[in-house]
């Protein structure tokens, strides 16, 4: 070992190049002997949004708790005294100087949006209006609402909302307050790329226009590219010790973190890169037909909402995406497939075992993972499903623990484990991303590839992060319509096809960064965007 360790090197997850230098300083705090440490901090800049982007666990909201003023760092320094003025001292000569000295005379405000949006109706009784006038403290909310498209669940109970509803509400509900600083704590869970657009685009107006500090979290790449003005890569062992960067400029962040190394750490953080394929991807599956299904229509009640899905065909051993905005059929298609929902017209009775991950994972039976698991199949512990299962989703930590006291992240590795475990034709994963953190986006995605890749099995997954389907997908099936009151569903096509139908829609294009391919969105109206959209090519443009 390198000699810093006692018991267990910290840095098992990492080849070790260098000792990392921020590793020789010392930490802004430690939770106590051999606990969590953290070491750097992010630094927030007036009229700037900065992004942070790592795994879950490294310390992020020990740093904002920091930043805000809530926790007194103690610098590493357990049994001496520490207080802002010592913190100060040691943060002298950097970026965080002046900041530092604004939360030692308590002279910082804070808004924080939480990570988990589900939980927000434990904690309040009441509709959306209630909630949001309390907090329109920049008299901002009619816009807010409007540019958030909340109106129609404004006086609907925050029990009743949908997990983009909330999402939307808890981001108004943070906008609208009026501090020095905001804290975002990922922006994109629940919403389709319309929104996870429109929201990127006023946490950017608030610091423009406002001169406000946006700190934010977020695990959606092409959504933080568009969003973040400077990016602090955050790296180390989870619950063990996280390490936050100086700050990088938004693309060479995202290309370091993508190539697995950062260039000024002198730190491989990642075995392998992550790549994109530049042009339309992987040769279209030509595999056998698993399946066909007729033209479809359902309609919900007296028509408040109808779905037409134009017939087509999945192919055995395919990984099918399916994008399309939110309320527009999706899930409805979903039920229609696993028979749990009759159609109106056409017969969808597939005669498949389809096994099903729902958007929204409601496990939480009061029963450990390893024991779940394990009534699911009878591969559980063998070596097989260890490599493909339980390894890249890294489910081993967590075996021993209770369903109910899972985080997000976890409970949806574990739904993810769940449903590729059990034995079907069809694998159906509705929105497998949320809450995950890059790396487990990019490890699960492997996993969900390898799975239908050696096991022969046809899977479909429906998700908003482009990156993600960009990864996963073979071929591509587009919903679009007008939400919540028509949908329409184009037959499965291709990778292009699909990409152009879909982000014409939108009216959103990607470029390749040079470095590394990966696709950036383009900003509206520039030459690129318009050259794009004269020739009908939005991402894979040759
Ligand atoms: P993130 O926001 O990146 O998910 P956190 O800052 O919440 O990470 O937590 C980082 C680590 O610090 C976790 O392992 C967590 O268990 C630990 N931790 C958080 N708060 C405390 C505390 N008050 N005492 C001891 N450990 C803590
Ligand atoms: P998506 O999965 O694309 O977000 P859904 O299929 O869940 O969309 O929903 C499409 C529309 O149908 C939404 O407006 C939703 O409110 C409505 N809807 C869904 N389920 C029902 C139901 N059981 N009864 C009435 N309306 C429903």
């Amino acid at each position: 070992t390198c000699g810093i360790c006692v018991e267990k090197c910290p840095f098992d997850a990492i080849e070790i190049i260098n000792l990392p230098q921020e590793l020789q300083d010392d930490p802004a705090h430690r939770y106590g002997e051999n606990a969590f440490s953290l070491y750097g901090l992010p630094a927030p800049q007036d009229g700037q949004v900065t992004g942070i982007l790592g795994p879950n666990g490294i310390g992020k909201t020990t740093a904002v708790r920091i930043l805000a003023g809530e926790l007194e760092p103690n610098l590493g320094r357990h049994g001496e005294p520490v207080d802002w003025d010592d913190v100060l001292e040691a943060y002298r000569g950097t970026e965080l100087q002046e900041y530092i000295a604004d939360v030692r005379d308590g002279e910082v405000t804070v808004a924080r949006k939480p990570q988990y949006v589900d939980q927000i109706p434990n904690s309040f009784d009441g509709n959306t209006r209630e909630l949001l006038e309390r907090t329109d403290e920049r008299d901002a909310l009619d816009h807010l609402v409007e540019r958030l498209s909340i109106g129609p669940v404004m006086d609907q109970s925050i029990d009743d909302l949908s997990g983009g509803e909330l999402q939307r509400v808890a981001l108004a509900a943070t906008l609208a307050r009026d501090t020095d600083f905001y804290f975002l704590d990922e922006i994109t869970p629940y919403l389709d790329i319309g929104q996870r657009v429109t929201a990127a685009r006023l946490i950017r107006e608030l610091a423009e226009e406002e001169d406000r500090s946006m700190l934010v979290v977020e695990h959606d790449l092409a959504i933080l590219d568009l969003l973040a003005d400077t990016l602090h890569v955050a790296y180390g062992e989870p619950g063990a010790y996280g390490v936050v960067t100086s700050p990088k400029s938004v693309r060479n962040g995202i290309n370091e973190y993508l190539a697995g190394y950062l260039d000024n750490e002198n730190m491989r953080i990642r075995p392998n890169p992550i790549e994109f394929e530049e042009h339309a991807p992987r040769t279209e599956s030509r595999g056998e037909t698993l399946v066909e299904y007729p033209d479809l229509t359902k309609r919900y009640g007296d028509g408040e909402f109808s779905l037409e899905v134009d017939g087509g065909e999945i192919r055995r051993n395919e990984v099918l995406g399916i994008v399309g905005p939110n309320g527009i059929g999706k899930s409805t298609f979903a039920k229609l497939l696993t028979g749990n929902l009759e159609s109106d017209e056409g017969d969808a009775d597939l005669d498949l075992d389809i096994s099903y991950k729902p958007q929204y994972v409601t496990i939480d039976q009061h029963m450990r993972v390893d024991a779940f698991l394990s009534s699911i199949t009878n591969q559980f512990g063998s070596s097989y499903w260890n490599t493909e299962i339980a390894q890249p989703l890294q489910l081993e930590r967590i075996m021993e623990q209770n369903l109910s006291d899972l985080s997000g992240g976890e409970r949806q590795r574990v739904a993810i484990a769940a449903c590729l475990s059990d034995s079907a034709d069809l694998y159906l994963l509705d929105e497998p991303s949320a809450h995950l953190d890059v790396e487990q986006r990019v490890q699960a995605t492997s996993a969900i590839r390898r799975y239908a890749e050696q096991q022969d099995a046809t899977v479909m997954v429906i998700d908003h992060d482009i990156y993600m389907i960009d990864l996963l997908a073979d071929r591509l099936m587009v919903f679009d319509g007008e939400p919540a009151v028509h949908g329409r569903a184009g037959t499965p096509q291709s990778m292009r096809g699909g990409m152009n139908e879909f982000l014409a829609n939108l009216e959103v294009t990607f470029r390749r960064d040079e470095r590394t391919s990966r696709p950036r969105i383009n900003k509206p109206d520039s030459q690129l965007d318009k050259q794009q959209k004269a020739d009908g090519e939005y991402y894979y443009a040759p």
